[in-house]
């Protein structure tokens, strides 16, 4: 059964309205990475979005059409080797909202599942779903786990995160990075790349959560899917607009009192 898991204040005129798919939510949430549908939230009603979030699990159906994002989070191998079951049910419909250019976040564990295959731990094979290039294999007794940064060259962006992985990513042909990895492991061990941009998919191994340590990316991923769903011409408060980091004046004089008074 589909259900609602968060939703905007109701109490609030907005201008647009932003349907979030959380693949298997109930299943795929380790490290905090729910934090990403927050931001995604707190980005969108910044910019006069509604959003509603719904978690899209086992057995039910993804409509692709009723959606503008999907957030497809990680987790543990058990966990991922049931979701694999389920994943094909969905195939059809997730390969077309990737070829629409929807916007979806993957991290580590969903990332893994949009590829190929993915290889466990204990070395067994679990299918991906397919939809994209990148296959991911084991290593002996180790993860890659710490602080990593990253620079995405198209975008001239810079991101940070945590990884903690003990799959090794390989991205195809027709796939790019997410960024080039300054330190930090990243996908693997041979070719400084990290993470995967292809069409609007993000896919990332960066804990943290990502979007809400890299604001640059979380006002990225919401303007495209806006944009996706009112038109490539939507004029949008910028980043600076509505994501400055100037500390705001009522804040620095509530903290101000506050340490007087204490
Ligand atoms: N189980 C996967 C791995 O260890 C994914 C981990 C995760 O999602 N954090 O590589």
């Amino acid at each position: 059964m589909v259900y609602t898991s968060l939703h905007s204040p109701q109490d609030r005129d907005y201008q647009y309205q932003l349907n979030l798919a959380h693949l298997y939510g109930d299943l795929l949430n380790t490290y905090g990475d729910n934090g990403n549908i927050l931001m995604m939230k707190y980005v969108g009603e910044k910019l006069g979005a509604e959003v509603t979030v719904d978690i899209v699990s086992i057995g039910d159906h993804f409509d692709n059409n009723h959606y503008d994002i999907v957030f497809f989070g990680g987790g543990q191998d058990y966990e991922q080797s049931i979701v694999a079951k389920d994943l094909p049910t969905k195939k059809e419909t997730i390969d077309q909202f990737i070829q629409d250019h929807k916007v979806i976040l993957a991290i580590c564990g969903g990332f893994q599942l949009l590829g190929q295959y993915y290889i466990q731990a204990n070395g067994v094979k679990i299918n991906g779903i397919g939809v994209m290039g990148h296959y991911t294999l084991n290593q002996d007794n180790n993860r890659f786990i710490g602080d990593i940064k990253i620079h995405n060259d198209t975008f001239n962006e810079t991101y940070y995160g945590f990884e903690n992985h003990q799959g090794r990513t390989f991205l195809s042909d027709d796939e790019k990075p997410l960024g080039r990895v300054i330190y930090g492991n990243g996908n693997n061990e041979k070719d400084d790349s990290e993470g995967v941009h292809y069409k609007n998919v993000y896919g990332s191994y960066f804990h943290g959560p990502i979007l809400s340590r890299n604001a640059n990316l979380a006002y990225r991923l919401v303007t495209t899917a806006l944009k996706n769903k009112y038109g490539q011409d939507l004029i949008l408060p910028s980043y600076d607009d509505i994501l400055s980091l100037e500390t705001p004046e009522e804040y620095v004089d509530v903290k101000s009192k506050a340490t007087v008074e204490d």
